[in-house]
């Protein structure tokens, strides 16, 4: 696990990092960050949602000089939405620094733009054509410029900024740093790479696939106040050895055990916030079965090795497809079957296709169980310890007993009752547990089907979008989509990590 310390990033971004919620680095970010930070070009490629924006967001707070208000950093993005959710994750990063990023597009007025201009930036993020207008105005000044991101530089490709993006390059000073993030690399990124970035040092993060044939991957749609109850219908259901449940959020992890608990299951939860001991007691006693429900965040449960968990449960939907792997790797382990349910809230759909996709991978749709199945579990289970304790042969002491007992009672009366006493009937005591926002995916990266067309649309590469797809250009350069296009409206983008809300990456409160 990298944290941001090991970066040897000034206190102030590793605070802010923390703030926004942030752990430890993602995969791209510990490859990137620190080449970055030593003023080499780079070129990064790794598939959406797996934080390219603090990869190069992080090193520009870092090296920009507070000092001066002159423009010293650019970053280039497809879309207006980009470039606003851009520069509202570089702010929240500079949120300790005297640093800030202003969102320039098309399709504001641009007399504003320029008095926003004038409170000195340091940093633009801007979608071409805009940028390309305020240049020719020489509204910016270039001479400053000491970093150039491309951001999804395949998205700019295909909504035709190539030109835009050369002439750019064209106009800033050579003695820069040019860092390009892009989830492919097609041809005509490599040779922007080649004509105008010195000497990049490549960095690729492939998604991992799925190796985990043994595993039965099921969901089911649940609305985010059914979660806790489906929850212990299927604990009933299913009466599983030992079961991991994933919560998105410490304050989730502490409230799901709490509950579960109150519900009469034996659970405990660990995260990050936990000390070291505590930690070790509560996997101790869930390795001896102790405790049959271990409640537990993704990154407390990294590389934990215990064999014999039969169900994983998603109690929120992971974040992106290796944290998925990763949660359902835990069971199945040594040649075992094991058993995955992932719960989605309907506005997850998109999210739980998307992880689909990256694994290449269909989990089957489950409906929700009823109370009534759930007894049933529970009766069977209960039918099952009586079975198996009359096939043993110590029952010799309480044989006299029985047949005591059956003078009085008739035998399917006597057996019913044992059942019952047996049967842990569905708990219904009310519990306490707060509210997660749903994880969305922004419409950008899960074009609908039929759209750019690469077969089934598992396992292909991210739909190639021609330039003429339903957008056209306007005055400016600026892309405009028709109407049905999929550019997300405003209310519909991605909502940032650090809202109060909305999506969080790992994030735990
Ligand atoms: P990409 O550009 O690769 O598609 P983003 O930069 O948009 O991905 O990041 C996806 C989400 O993950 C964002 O909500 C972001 O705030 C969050 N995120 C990025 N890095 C981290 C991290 N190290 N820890 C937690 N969340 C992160
Ligand atoms: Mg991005």
């Amino acid at each position: 696990m990298t944290t941001f310390y090991d970066f040897g990033l000034h206190h102030s971004i590793v605070r802010a990092l923390g703030s926004m919620g942030f752990e430890e680095a993602t995969a791209i970010q510990v490859q990137t960050v620190p080449v970055a930070l030593q003023g080499k070009d780079l070129i990064g490629q790794a598939q959406t949602g797996t934080g390219k924006t603090a990869a190069f967001g992080i090193p520009l707070v870092e090296r920009l000089d507070e000092q001066s208000g002159n423009i010293q950093g650019v970053v280039l993005t497809p879309t207006r939405e980009l470039a606003v959710q851009v520069a509202e994750e570089i702010n929240k990063i500079a949120q300790f620094k005297n640093i800030s990023a202003l969102p320039i597009y098309g399709g504001q007025d641009i007399t504003r733009q320029i008095k926003a201009l004038k409170k000195r930036p340091q940093i633009i993020v801007a979608t071409p054509g805009r940028f390309m207008d305020h240049m020719r105005r020489r509204t910016i000044r270039l001479d400053a410029i000491e970093i150039v991101v491309l951001d999804e530089a395949d998205e700019m490709l295909n909504m035709g900024f190539i030109d835009d993006i050369k002439e750019i390059l064209q106009e800033v000073p050579d003695q820069r740093q040019t860092l390009l993030f892009s989830a492919t690399m097609p041809r005509a990124i490599q040779e922007i790479a080649q004509q105008f970035m010195n000497d990049p040092t490549m960095i690729s993060v492939k998604a991992k696939e799925v190796t985990v044939p043994n595993i039965e991957q099921q969901y089911m749609e649940v609305a985010e106040k059914q979660k806790f109850d489906v929850l212990c219908r299927l604990l009933d259901i299913h009466s599983p050895e030992l079961a991991i449940v994933f919560g998105r959020t410490k304050r989730r992890v502490d409230e799901l055990s709490e509950a579960l608990t109150k519900r009469g299951y034996g659970a405990e939860g660990i995260h990050g916030d936990l000390n070291q001991a505590k930690r070790d007691s509560v996997l101790r006693k869930f390795k001896e079965g102790t405790i049959e429900v271990l409640v537990a965040t993704d990154v407390a449960a990294r590389g934990l090795d215990i064999s014999g968990v039969t169900h994983v449960f998603n109690f929120d939907i992971p974040q992106d497809s290796e944290s998925y792997v990763h949660r359902i790797g835990r069971t199945g382990r040594a040649g075992k079957t094991g058993q995955s349910i992932t719960f989605v809230t309907p506005r997850e759909i998109d999210h739980l296709r998307l992880i689909e996709r990256a694994t290449n991978r269909r989990m089957e749709r489950r409906s929700v169980p009823s109370m009534n199945e759930a007894l049933e579990g529970q009766q069977r289970m209960a039918v099952e310890k009586l079975l198996e304790a009359s096939g043993r042969d110590n029952l010799a002491e309480y044989k006299t007993l029985a047949e005591q007992l059956l003078e009085d009672v008739d035998s399917v009366t006597l057996v019913s009752a044992a059942l019952k006493m047996l049967t842990k009937e569905p708990n219904t005591t009310p519990v306490h547990l707060t509210e997660e926002s749903p994880l969305r995916v922004s419409k950008k990266k899960f074009p609908p089907k039929g759209k750019g067309g690469q077969g089934s649309g598992f396992g292909g590469k991210r739909p190639f979008r021609p330039r003429s797809g339903g957008g056209e250009y306007r005055g400016g350069g600026e892309y405009r989509p028709r109407s049905g296009e999929y550019r997300p409206k405003s209310g519909e983008s991605r909502p940032r990590s650090g809202e109060s809300s909305g999506r969080t990456y790992n994030k735990q409160r």
